[in-house]
Order: C-alpha cells, then structure tokens, then sequence
C-alpha cells in the first residue's frame, strides 16, 4: 500500500498501476500440451491463449467489466450483434456513429433479419429497439448523448444497450458504470497508441452474458492474437499520459481552430458541451472541423500539412489529419477534416495548420 502525506491510500491510483505492470512473455504457441490426458487452461490458440486472458485482466480492471479481447474494433461490434440480436430486431444506431459499424448493420446483417434505424443519440432512442448503440464522442461528428438518460429509456423499453466509447477510452468514461449491458474499443486506436496493432475489445456487464459472447467469439474466430496482444499490454501502461496530453493538445486546436477565418464551424465537446462534460472530464484526442471552400479546399488543406500526416485512424503518437468524405461521402460535410492529436507540441502541431490553412 502506498503512503500519501503520512496516510495509507486504499487503492493505488490507475496511472501508478499501469505503470508497474509487468510485460508477460511473448507465448505464440497455436497450441498447449493437454496435461496428464487433461485439457488444462490453454488448448488451441483461437480458444484462448495466455496473452488474451492476461490483457483481459488489465483491460477487464479499466472497464469494471468482464473484457474480451477480439482481433479488431468491427470484430468486438461483430461478436455482440451475432450474439446478443435475432431475426427481426431493430438495431438503434446513432446518425453519424462510426460508417464501419453504420455499414455492417445497415447493409450486411440486414441480409440476416436484422433492422436499423438511425436516430439523433443527442436525443432519446426510439422505443421500439431491441439494441441500442450509443458512441459518445462519436467518430467523425463528435456528438454526445445523455448517456443515464439514454441507458435509462432504452432499458425501460427491455433494449439491451451497447457503447462504444473508443475515442474515450475507458480512463475517461467507463460506460458500464452507467449502466450499459455492453462497451467495445477498437484498441487500434488510443488503447494501441502507436500505429502498430490492430485489436478490438468488448466488455460485459454481466459475466453470464461474457461467457456467451466467449463462446461466440471461439466459434467465430474473432480472438486478437498474441504478437499484437503482447504490444497492447506495453501500450497499456503510458495510456492514461497519453490520453491527458492528447486531450490538452486537441482542445488548445480546437479553441485556436475556432477563431480562425478559413474555419466554418469545430466539433469538439470540449468547446463548451454541457451534456458531454457531465460525464467526462477531458474529451479525447479526435476533432472534426468544416472548411470553407468544401471538398477542394478540405483535400487541398490535408496535403498541404507537413508535420501532421495526412492519413487515416486516430489515436497513436503522430497526428494525422484527413478529408472524411474520402470513406463517408455525403454522410459528412463536404468540407470536414478530421484531426487525431498526437503526443508533438501543441505549438509545433498550430504552426503546420496555420500553415496549411492560409493556401486554402
Ligand atoms: C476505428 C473504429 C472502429 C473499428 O475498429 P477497427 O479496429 O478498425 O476494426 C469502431 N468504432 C470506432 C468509433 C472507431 O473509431
């Protein structure tokens, strides 16, 4: 137990307990040896494998959760519709919720039966949902619902409720805390931090509901493996440094961006969204921001950055910056440019985009 002016502190705090984790050995066996005749923890590799429990240790302790680990964010989002949804369900998604979850739903489980029906999650979910998605945060539009309100309707009308809070992450919201079934991560993004792993995470409220999703993830084949699961683990230990600085960085643009001329309008909670700051204390390293001038200019403005790297995803060491309507099309604004914040200077990183804005 740690001592803190002369006092015994209950509970280390998270920084100081991912900081000592220790890093486990790199096992990448695809199977174990049965022990005595017996089949003993580990059997086959997409059953199970000790780099996957280890992270669910870790990962399970920042949700308040049982956690899974899966092989990318879609495969997490994939296991809980195979799971937990039926023929004839209508799925709640948020307009403007991340296009690969929108996608999956909408154009290919709907082959299976399954309905969606996009809603404002600023605004409650329709009554008749039999699964609710909310993406506080949501990634490219930035917007937030009122999660106890939300959480609170949709289980009022039996819905089951599922979060993904990846731009987040769980250092700064922890949705099963307020009542969610479900959370899910693509830890491709902050959780990785460094543009190095492809992961996804989905964590249970309830450990029965666990054991199924387990089951579906074994079948499916939708297990992370060890190599990116061992560099998950290291990343684990600077996240919640980097989640603080990410988020100093992207407000400081986001308030610089605001007073800028060549700039329509910013996405950012941190801007003064009463509902998101009831729930979390900073808001993440992604913002969005329309420029005039629409796609030409937004195009012409992502090239014409030098030290942010004109490229897709978020959330790892370099900022990157890219004109969304690349992957969405009309679903965004013509003119929207999504930025991660990474880990350089904040001054450094104002100087490129002031840069870059006065050629558009
Ligand atoms: C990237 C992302 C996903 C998908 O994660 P992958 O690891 O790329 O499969 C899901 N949800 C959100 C909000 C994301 O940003």
């Amino acid at each position: 137990m740690a001592k803190k002016n002369g006092q015994e502190r209950a509970q280390l705090s998270l920084e100081t307990r991912l900081a000592g984790l220790r890093q486990p050995a790199l096992d990448r066996s695809t199977i174990w040896p049965y022990d005595k005749g017996e089949i003993g923890d580990f059997a086959y590799q997409r059953y199970d494998h000790p780099l996957a429990v280890e992270s669910e240790r870790v990962l399970g302790e920042l949700e308040g959760g049982r956690a899974l680990l899966f092989s990318c964010g879609m495969a997490a989002i994939t296991g809980i519709l195979l799971c937990f949804c039926k023929p004839g369900d209508l799925i709640a998604v948020p307009r403007g919720a991340y296009v690969g979850t929108s996608h999956l739903i909408g154009d290919e489980l709907s082959r299976f039966g399954l309905q969606v029906e996009e809603f404002d999650q600023t605004e409650l979910p329709p009554e008749k949902a039999a699964l609710v998605w909310l993406e506080p945060c949501s990634n490219p539009m930035l917007s937030f619902p009122d999660l106890d309100a939300s959480i609170a309707a949709a289980h009022a009308h039996g819905a089951l409720v599922a979060v993904d809070a990846t731009t987040l992450t769980p250092v700064l919201l922890r949705p099963l805390e307020h009542g969610a079934d479900f959370s899910v991560h693509s830890a491709t993004k902050l959780l990785g931090g460094h543009h190095d792993l492809v992961l996804g995470v989905a964590s249970c409220a309830r450990s029965e509901d666990a054991v199924r999703l387990h089951q579906v993830r074994r079948l499916a084949g939708l297990i992370g493996s060890p190599d990116p699961a061992w560099l998950l683990l290291r990343s684990l230990k600077t996240l919640p440094l980097r989640v603080k600085r990410t988020s100093a960085t992207a407000l400081e643009l986001a308030k610089r961006l605001q007073k800028y001329p060549a700039v329509e309008r910013v996405n950012y909670p941190g801007l003064g969204n009463a509902v998101a700051a009831k729930y979390v204390s900073a808001f993440g390293p992604l913002l969005s921001f329309v420029v005039r001038g629409g796609a030409a200019a937004a195009e012409k403005l992502e090239r014409s950055c030098e030290l942010i790297e004109n490229a897709t995803s978020f959330g790892g060491a370099r900022t990157t910056i890219e004109a969304r309507s690349r992957w969405e099309g009309e679903r965004v604004p013509a003119g929207l440019l999504r930025l991660s914040a990474g880990l350089e200077d904040p001054a450094d990183l104002w100087c490129d985009l002031e840069q870059a804005l006065a050629r558009v």
